[in-house]
């Protein structure tokens, strides 16, 4: 497929201004060309021309923390147990949802029964229209501790064996919860930071990343300073946790959608008093603990939790938008969603617009640098190359 996005103003995500009447040339997937408008030397009659007039390029964007094998809404835990056919169709619906919202990679942190897993093939094969997805199979948590659907563990060495387990079943990432899920309270936290490093230990000596769930006060403590690649949610990080985590090179995915959308259902369900309390205060939380993360020199990298909590797939546009809330500018917003999820990802090839790079790109009818909601008004999405919404 040949295509020329034609004089458009172009944010590469590469860490330089947006440049306007740009026109960026795809070819075979790829970026083929990127330059002034003015200056494309081709011939228009033989590709398709895209008119990128009053819009804006950015890259694809990644949403590092979803769940495609539950909806979200006000009862998501239980529909991690629905029937295994009603989970797997949802679950191709919910990629390809994600993918029209400009979600060109995302990564799937925890699925019952290697759906995500089978998910990130079948998208890989060009069989259904979904994000690039990395997948980690199942969570992976010490007995007693998560939802019974996760792979647990008690003694360190049957963690290296849970990994182990993971990687050979065809997981891309692994997945370590330190207690339980978003609306438990984790009286108990069965890990240690000694224990998190032989998981940390052992997924990164077989090249993968490990992405840690950290939402009490304990497990932030404890994955802060275990060297973990990502820590997930964090609404109880303290100042020492975040000067750990940059020290430690571990980004923050603070996934705010969820108690946004959690306080939502609060009050659009009419949960008990106590319930609504305790999504303000997580609410509260998450948003202290982006703006520290900011101070610190955290890295951070976006991810909605869509179908992990009660966040919805297709609408990550949200999320950058309460990032916005926090203080950060849309820039550093857009940044979070492209290059710096790249980074944590380990996509070299997709988060930026280069020659060279995949031709992954959301192309939007206004400017997302003055108004990140921006992100909602999606003109076009390309994922390799190909023309997907
Ligand atoms: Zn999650």
């Amino acid at each position: 497929m040949h295509v020329l996005i034609d004089d458009v103003q172009l944010w590469d995500g590469t860490g330089s201004p947006a440049q306007a009447r740009m026109s960026v040339e795809i070819r075979d997937g790829l970026i083929h060309w990127i330059g002034p408008a003015s200056q494309w030397q081709g011939s228009r009659p033989t590709v398709q021309i895209v008119d990128g007039r009053a819009r804006t390029l950015i890259p694809g964007l990644m949403d590092c923390h979803v769940h495609y094998s539950s909806p979200g809404g006000p009862d998501w835990i239980a529909r991690f147990s629905d029937p295994l056919p009603e989970i797997s169709i949802r679950a191709i619906e919910l990629a390809e949802a994600s993918l029209r919202s400009g979600v060109t990679t995302a990564r799937d942190v925890g699925a019952p029964q290697g759906v995500s897993i089978k998910l990130a093939h079948m998208a890989r094969a060009g069989e259904i229209n979904a994000p690039n997805i990395r997948a980690a199979g199942t969570w992976i948590a010490h007995r007693g501790s998560y939802v019974s659907f996760a792979r647990h563990f008690g003694e360190a060495h049957e963690l290296r064996d849970a990994i182990r387990m993971e990687i050979e079943e065809g997981a891309e990432l692994i997945k370590v919860a330190l207690s339980g899920w978003n609306e438990g309270n984790a009286a108990e936290v069965p890990f240690n930071e000694k224990l998190l490093s032989v998981g940390v230990e052992e997924a990164q000596r077989a090249g993968f990343k490990i992405a840690c769930h950290a939402n009490d006060p304990a497990s932030c403590r404890i994955a802060a300073r275990a060297g973990v690649d990502s820590l997930e949610h964090g609404m109880f990080l303290e100042q020492g946790d975040l000067d750990a985590m940059a020290n430690n090179k571990t980004c923050l995915v603070p996934t705010m959608s969820v108690w946004d959308a959690m306080l939502y259902y609060a009050h659009a369900v009419d949960w008990p008093e106590a319930r609504k309390k305790r999504a303000e205060g997580l609410r509260q939380g998450s948003r202290l603990a982006v703006i520290g993360a900011v101070r610190a020199g955290v890295q951070i990298a976006l991810g909605t939790d869509a179908g992990g909590g009660a966040a919805r797939h297709g609408r990550i546009a949200r999320e950058a938008e309460l990032m916005v809330e926090c203080g950060l500018e849309p820039r550093d917003a857009l940044i979070a969603a492209t290059s710096s999820a790249s980074k944590l990802i380990g996509e070299d090839q997709r988060g930026t617009i280069e020659k060279g790079k995949i031709a992954d790109l959301v192309l939007l009818d206004a400017n997302p640098l003055e108004n990140v909601g921006a992100l909602r008004l999606i003109a076009a999405v390309f994922q390799g190359g190909r023309r997907v919404a």
